[in-house]
């Protein structure tokens, strides 16, 4: 989802949610790239307690599941993907330890403190902030626990302006890979892995689904400002990641609890 941080309010928040909710990723990612992230965590067992913040519908949090055993928490702030994300779950048979529930995750977090074996987020934590997620987030996590998040990054040290701009007004906390390794290192983590995700992530797993359903929910919509904004945005934000795609992209940095 692309209203990082500032334009979050401008918009309306049900067009959102309605336009989100019928596609199965609302940010770039894929099973494989879970799959690789989860590959770097050790320790997972029965008993395990992991937490999905930003879970959205659930795409990636029925990956996790599915690949291991133990409670998974899914956690997001709007109820209508918790409602989608747990009828995901039962029709999976994942309900017995798959649970949703509405929440933010710039709150106190529904946990107790050091009970957690993992934390996930993908394409979220830019909603309160790479450092302060970290940071703030360690507390729930079991010592020797880890955290696997995906972050928007710059490849390179420098880029044009039409990109740099874009991210400024957008998510100014994008930073290139060794700073953010950096800040994983002193919020008290141990960088365990870092990797780029593929280009397949954005293109086929999150712009060709997001532009089936564009034409159909402008139609529904017709003569709404609201939602020509938001399908424009949308439209913006696929041409920049096409212009612009060896300049930045989603990083997945996964950690462990010093
Ligand atoms: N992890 C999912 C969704 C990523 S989009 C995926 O990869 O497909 C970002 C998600 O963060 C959205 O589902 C949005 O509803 C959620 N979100 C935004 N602000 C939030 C907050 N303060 N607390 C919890 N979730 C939030």
């Amino acid at each position: 989802m692309s209203y990082e941080n500032k334009t979050i309010h401008e918009f309306d928040f049900s067009l959102i949610c309605e336009y989100f909710s019928n596609v199965e990723r609302q940010g770039p990612g894929s099973p494989e790239v879970t799959i690789k992230a989860l590959s770097f965590i050790e320790n997972l067992t029965a008993q395990s307690s992991i937490a999905d913040l930003g879970c959205g519908t659930g795409g990636q949090t029925m990956i996790l599941a599915q690949n291991t055993l133990g409670q998974v928490t899914g956690l997001d702030l709007f109820s209508d993907f918790i409602s989608i994300f747990n009828r995901n779950a039962h029709t999976l048979g994942l309900s017995d330890r798959v649970k949703g529930i509405t929440g933010s995750m710039v709150d106190i977090l529904p946990f107790e403190k050091e009970s957690l074996d993992l934390i996930w987020s993908e394409g979220a934590i830019y909603n309160i902030g790479f450092e302060r997620g970290l940071n703030e987030w360690k507390q729930y996590l079991k010592k020797g626990g880890y955290i696997a998040v995906s972050e928007s990054s710059w490849f390179t040290n420098e880029r044009p302006n039409e990109i740099y701009d874009f991210w400024m007004a957008h998510y100014p906390e994008i930073d290139t890979i060794p700073k953010k390794v950096a800040q994983m290192q002193s919020a008290g983590y141990i960088p365990v892995a870092t990797f780029v995700l593929p280009e397949n992530c954005w293109t086929e797993h999150y712009f060709a689904p997001c532009c089936d359903i564009q034409k159909s929910f402008l139609q529904k919509h017709l003569g709404s400002k609201n939602a020509e904004e938001l399908i424009a945005g949308q439209r913006h934000e696929m041409e920049l990641y096409h212009k612009y795609k060896e300049f930045y992209g989603y990083v997945f940095y996964i950690g462990k609890k010093i």
